[in-house]
């Protein structure tokens, strides 16, 4: 993913400071340039870079004086918490609902990814059990009524679009009535493609949204187009009251952070992000899951998002455990197993604490190690699986027997042993969580 190296960065700041036997002003003011190094490689803008070392030395200050407590986890929480804020303006994005009927309409850059974003998002919704339906209001690129079209057809999305009619805000305004009269509760209307100094396109887009009356303006911008989107997310914004943020290509080799600095100027809510160019490439965007994910600290709601997806019973065993913060063998046992269910690996893979971190997960590599996990647990005892004191149980004879009854190594097993406590570490964290809140989801 586009920012790994980011968090990749950051944490080894982290852990370097973590070494040390004092943490000091020195130590304080090393880790801070570093993390700002860092940020500005990532192409963040050097505004917010300043603004993120000043929250995170008054958080530092402010939790310091206030509880005592251990510097390096202040450290790490206040690191944490400056880059979630520049990810979060505070303010509630919309959120289409069934049997509410209301219209949602997608501005952005031309190549920024918008057409393939609106079909995503339509199938997100659908899938949520909402009448969705999609309206072409492009009349500026050849290919676009085609294009979106298609794109409908393969998500079974109801389509609306012209090829005679050559007035978007016709297209748009008759689209919607229609769809509405029809009952749908979701009317997505795409829109040209902008350039930037394209004033006639820009007076459309504005004459679009009056004949429309949106209940939110979705503004797409690309990961790869860096920290010029800032100026023109900033035109869009002026011209129309744009509501939500759609980052695409999240898994372009591109930098990454200078849009999402962007992101923090457009002071609007980033609600998806785009991670390829298939449908299902679309990840529902919470920025303290994403910075976790980031800093190799798993991304546990949107594990759980995507067990849900999969329709994995969230009533079941395992989430109550969860929810009580309690963990085994055999429940990391049941878990894996889900999970390869499930397919992609690589991405379920960056979702699991204490894996996240692990590299060349990816993939069939990623895997290899999840199957040889269940065979490694397949040789344990039940009293082994059930045993919630697992660091004490893992003697170097039993382990050393678990290795031979599954064809693997003792490093191996140990590495298996590694990564539960890390597992379970969260998951207790987890169970001191607002549970529901954290997989709230929306659409339901
Ligand atoms: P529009 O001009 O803004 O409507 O852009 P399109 O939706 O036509 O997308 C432009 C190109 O970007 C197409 O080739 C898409 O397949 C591709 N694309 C869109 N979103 C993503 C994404 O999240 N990741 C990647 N890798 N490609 C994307």
């Amino acid at each position: 993913m586009v920012l790994a190296e980011l968090g990749q960065k950051i944490g080894a700041a982290l852990q370097k400071m973590s070494k040390k036997t004092v943490v000091g002003e020195e130590e304080v003011k090393e880790l801070l340039n570093e993390i700002a190094r860092a940020l500005l490689q990532a192409d963040v803008n050097i505004s917010i870079v300043k603004q993120l070392q000043t929250s995170i030395k008054t958080e530092v200050a402010l939790t310091e004086e206030a509880v005592g407590m251990n510097k390096r986890k202040i450290l790490q929480q206040a690191v944490f918490n400056a880059i979630r804020k520049i990810l979060d303006p505070g303010v509630k994005p919309f959120v289409p609902r069934k049997n509410v009927p209301s219209v949602v309409m997608f501005v952005g850059l031309q190549g920024s990814g918008k057409t393939t974003s609106c079909t995503k998002y339509a199938a997100f919704f659908q899938r949520k059990g909402l009448k969705t339906a999609l309206v072409c209001a492009d009349t500026f690129r050849a290919g676009a009524y085609d294009q979106l079209k298609q794109n409908a057809t393969k998500a079974k999305v109801r389509f609306y679009g012209s090829i005679v009619e050559a007035d978007p805000v016709v297209i748009a305004r008759e689209g919607v009535a229609e769809l509405k009269k029809e009952k749908y509760d979701l009317i997505i209307v795409d829109t040209s493609g902008r350039h930037r100094q394209e004033s006639a396109l820009f007076d459309e887009m504005k004459q679009v949204q009056e004949a429309i009356q949106p209940n939110d303006i979705v503004f797409v911008m690309s990961a790869t187009d860096g920290q010029g989107v800032h100026e023109q997310a900033a035109q869009f914004k002026a011209k129309v009251p744009v509501g939500s943020v759609i980052v695409t290509k999240l898994d372009c080799h591109a930098k990454g952070g200078g849009a999402l600095s962007a992101v923090a100027a457009t002071k609007s809510p980033i609600i998806f992000i785009g991670t390829g160019e298939h449908v299902e490439d679309f990840e529902l965007f919470k920025p303290e899951a994403f910075v976790a994910k980031m800093l190799g600290m798993g991304d546990i709601t949107s594990l759980v998002d995507t067990l849900k997806d999969a329709n994995i019973d969230s009533d079941s065993e395992l989430y109550k455990r969860f929810q009580e913060g309690q963990f085994t063998l055999r429940d990391m046992y049941e878990h894996l197993q889900n999970v390869t269910k499930l397919g992609s690996v690589g991405k379920i893979m960056e979702m699991i604490p204490g894996m996240a971190g692990m590299s060349g997960l990816a993939g069939d590599h990623g895997t290899a190690v999840l199957k040889s996990f269940i065979y490694m647990l397949d040789s344990m005892t039940s009293a082994e699986l059930d045993d919630g004191k697992v660091k004490k149980l893992m003697t170097p004879s039993r382990m050393h027997r678990i290795a031979r009854g599954s064809g693997r190594s003792i490093p191996e097993v140990q590495n298996l042993v590694v990564s539960y406590t890390k597992f379970e570490d969260v998951v207790k964290k987890i169970g001191k969580m607002n549970f529901k809140q954290m997989t709230a989801d929306p659409g339901s």
